[in-house]
């Protein structure tokens, strides 16, 4: 029934306890897990803006968070393939939002496993903006893992 698991994350606590549950989703026929992870160009551009930042704003910060999250995703990558499942992952540069849509539209995906929050994790919120928004516009079924 889920032969192709999206799996979009931030690699915040929340979105690492999904961990768990893709492990046991083996059982029920899962083949496959894209793995993707999204740096917010908005993010970027805050900081070329208002923080002091070592990186010139010729690339370099993006370059470092690049670099970061590629050792993230080979980390978590890993740790599926050890469990035996195929893996693809990517890291973007754009909207979270947007690029996990798109990610679901045309990777054949059959349900996406989400944290209900990310790394605001803030207390008042039942569901961040990313998951909130996945929710609301995503085609497939959503595993929303909580806090
Ligand atoms: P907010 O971002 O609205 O302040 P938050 O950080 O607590 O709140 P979300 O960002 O909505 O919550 O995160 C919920 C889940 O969405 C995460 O656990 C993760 O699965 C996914 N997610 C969030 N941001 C990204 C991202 N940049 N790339 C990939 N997945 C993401
Ligand atoms: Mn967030």
């Amino acid at each position: 029934m889920f032969r192709k698991i999206l799996y979009p994350t931030d690699f915040s606590d929340v979105s690492k306890n999904a961990l768990s549950y893709l492990k046991q989703l083996k059982k029920s026929g899962v083949e496959e897990i894209f793995v993707l992870h999204v740096i917010d160009k908005r993010d970027v551009q805050f900081s070329y803006l208002y923080l002091f930042d070592e990186s010139s704003p010729d690339g370099n910060l993006e370059q470092k968070l690049k670099d970061e999250a590629t050792r993230e995703l080979k980390e978590i990558e890993g740790k599926l393939k050890e469990w035996g499942f195929k893996v693809l992952s990517r890291v973007k540069l754009g909207s979270p939002i947007k690029e996990i849509l798109s990610a679901e539209q045309k990777e054949d995906i059959s349900i996406i496993v989400i944290g209900s929050h990310g790394k605001s994790n803030i207390e008042e919120m039942l569901l961040g903006s990313v998951s909130e928004n996945i929710i609301r516009k995503c085609k497939k079924p959503v595993l929303v893992v909580k806090r």
